[in-house]
């Protein structure tokens, strides 16, 4: 299944994606600026480390996007139902469509997904069949620079030499302490609700692996994980 672009039109899922963004624009700025350049400078780190930092931002933000706008699996208007399959469809009562029984119907998207995990206003959104890798990608990249970014800030106070040289003209280094508080506080706040989403996540991904799925086989009884349903508005 090649991925389509998807764009869902929702002001709320807006203004949570707006606030990942400022997230990631604020570690992506501040940090170099105020950590890691100026240790470069001082020879305590090797350029690589920055060079790192980059890297894994570049590779967040570029899962962000494609988590955000691929489509998590959209059924068609006319799906083409597989002999022998029928029992396992059924018909969308707020769409009106056909629909594999995993499928849920998302009011915020406005139509039925495949194997929908649940609509993530992070992302503005659903995660489902099509996307559920992307989304597991994109938490495991924030995850990463969540942790480096910690890492190189508890660093900065507790374990590099003090820097010598500083500019106190600048904005930045005159509010040094306020602006890595703000900084340390968003990163502990996304590594927790991360760790809780990879727990949830993991689970889900062994529970599904223990039954088979609906549809996959030929003559299975309907499996309960036909029934189970998803997190529909849940807070990821
Ligand atoms: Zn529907
Ligand atoms: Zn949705």
């Amino acid at each position: 299944m090649g991925l389509r672009i998807h764009f869902v039109v929702d002001p709320h899922g807006w203004c949570c994606m707006g606030l990942i963004v400022f997230v990631w624009l604020y570690n992506f700025f501040l940090i170099p600026k105020i950590v890691l350049f100026p240790h470069y400078e001082e020879g305590h780190i090797p350029g690589i480390l920055i060079i790192i930092f980059y890297g894994i931002a570049m590779f967040c933000l570029v899962a962000l996007v494609r988590a955000s706008i691929t489509d998590p699996g959209r059924l068609p208007e006319n799906p083409k139902i597989p002999h022998g399959e029928r029992e396992f469809w059924e018909l969308c009562n707020k769409c009106n469509l056909m629909r594999p029984k995993r499928s849920h119907h998302c009011s915020r998207c406005g139509h039925c997904v495949r194997r929908m995990d649940h609509h993530c206003p992070w992302i503005n959104n659903c995660v489902g069949e099509d996307n559920h890798w992307l989304f597991l990608q994109l938490c495991f990249y924030t995850e990463l620079l969540t942790c480096y970014a910690l890492m190189f800030s508890f660093c900065h106070y507790y374990y590099f030499l003090p820097l010598k040289k500083r500019n106190l003209d600048l904005f930045v280094v005159r509010h040094e302490l306020a602006i890595m508080r703000l900084a340390a506080f968003m990163g502990i706040t996304m590594l927790v609700g991360i760790t809780g989403l990879f727990y949830t996540q993991l689970i889900g991904i062994i529970t599904h692996k223990t039954v088979p799925v609906c549809g996959e086989g030929s003559g299975t009884p309907l499996q309960y994980s036909c029934l189970e349903k998803p997190m529909d508005g849940g807070a990821w």
